[in-house]
């Protein structure tokens, strides 16, 4: 029975129709491809294995064994990418007690879940500075073998700090739990600290490196703002990640902490809340790239209002920063700084990143390019721009779709449709 021929011919047809190149057809009513300045009508994206291999214009027919997705009533752009997440952590009035409860192993759980969140979302691509535990370096690898399901992540490992600095994780604690963590927790004091400090989040497997150029808001320590490395510090660990092809990127909210790191070579600044005409000027000057996370401090300073969301010695901090951070962003848009889209994500809910493309709309910018700076310019910013952030043949299939459209009602990113990465559609 098994040798018949029959049996042998329907065999060797069903292994013909797998070996035939399996397409996928999507049929886009408004295509946003992030390479020119103009959405397209009526376009086709062929997509074949993990790639883009052909957009034509109409809707194309498909060939046999072609699948097509009707897109036709959808806004179609590239996946988006969060230039700034935190995916093992989301604040809540516990996230204190959390930081004495939780493992690393806990928190690359914790990781996973609101990876998949965030892909959902429409976040085909993150890159997360500043973890517990290198709980996302483990969370990549398990993402890119097949077996957890997120976005592409580009991790730091965690960020470094000086000592009491915003990311000193022993900040606040009682004198027998403080300790004295060093280079390789991520807290460094001089120039030879900090590129140890760096060579050992290289060792690590990190993708960039994430310094806190000034206080923060979420650490128990008194002030959100004062610098707190020395410009020979910052000019160590730049210099030393750049040696070994590592972006840095700096949480700045205070004005002197973010001078220093734009004239040591920083790439990017995110929050950058104080930021006065000069440093406007300097970021211009040295191309540096602006992460805003207005999600963040819209956050903050609602929950600020609430009694015991926050400790006694944040609240303030929440007060004082979180209003600012949407009127800087639109300053810094108007004086053309680059800008790369980021939400801080972990500090709102993870799932609600594509609020910040509403605030951004809000504050002026364009919805076109506010996409662009979530596609081609965050593809940048992370050096992944050869393989994503457009759609054009060659890059690999992220893609995201929200129903009716985009450019006129910039909410509907809040609906997200169909996602699809690497070619597998996921929603
Ligand atoms: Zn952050």
């Amino acid at each position: 029975m098994r040798s018949s021929p029959r049996f042998f011919a329907a065999t060797l047809l069903l292994a013909a129709a797998s070996l035939a190149p399996a397409r996928t057809l999507l049929h886009c009513g408004t295509l946003i491809d992030s390479r020119g300045d103009a959405p397209k009508k009526e376009m086709t994206v062929i997509v074949d294995g993990p790639r883009i291999v052909a957009v034509e214009a109409g809707y194309a027919a498909p060939a046999a064994g072609d699948k097509v997705i009707d897109l036709k009533a959808a806004t179609v752009t590239p996946g988006w990418i969060d230039c700034h997440v935190h995916l093992d952590s989301q604040s809540s009035p516990t996230s204190l007690l959390e930081s004495f409860q939780l493992n690393p192993t806990d928190r690359a759980l914790l990781a996973a879940h609101y990876a998949k969140k965030t892909l959902l979302a429409g976040f085909t691509a993150v890159r997360n500075l500043g973890d517990g535990g290198n709980s996302t370096i483990a969370l990549r690898k398990a993402i890119n073998a097949g077996y957890a399901t997120g976005p592409r992540i580009y991790t730091a490992g965690k960020s470094i700090a000086t000592t009491g600095g915003h990311a000193d994780p022993t900040n606040g604690r009682s004198a027998a739990l403080m300790g004295d963590p060093g280079p390789i927790e991520g807290v460094i004091n001089g120039p030879d600290e900090g590129r140890k400090a760096v060579r050992q989040r290289y060792k690590d497997g990190v993708d960039v490196i994430k310094i806190t150029a000034t206080g923060g808001v979420l650490s128990q320590a008194t002030s959100g703002m004062a610098p707190q490395f020395t410009p020979e510090e910052l000019k160590a660990i730049i210099d030393t990640a750049h040696d070994y092809g590592l972006k840095v990127a700096a949480h700045a909210h205070g004005t002197e902490g973010m001078k220093r790191a734009v004239e040591a070579g920083i790439d990017s600044i995110d929050h950058g809340t104080f930021m006065t005409d000069e440093i406007v000027a300097l970021m211009k000057k040295h191309g540096t790239c602006y992460v805003p996370t207005i999600s963040a401090g819209r956050f903050v300073a609602e929950k600020a209002k609430l009694d015991g969301y926050f400790t006694p010695v944040v609240r303030p901090k929440a007060l004082l920063i979180g209003p600012q951070i949407q009127a800087t962003f639109q300053r810094a848009y108007q004086a053309g700084v680059k800008i790369a889209f980021g939400t801080d994500q972990g500090v709102a809910p993870h799932g609600d990143n594509a609020m910040e493309f509403v605030y951004m709309v809000e504050a002026g910018m364009p919805p076109l390019v506010a996409i662009k700076s979530a596609t081609l310019e965050a593809a940048k910013l992370i050096g992944i721009d050869k393989d994503v952030g457009t759609i054009e043949p060659g890059k690999f299939a992220d893609i995201v779709a929200v129903p009716g459209d985009l450019l006129a009602d910039i909410k509907r990113v809040m609906q997200v449709s169909f996602v699809m990465k690497d070619g597998v559609v996921y929603k």
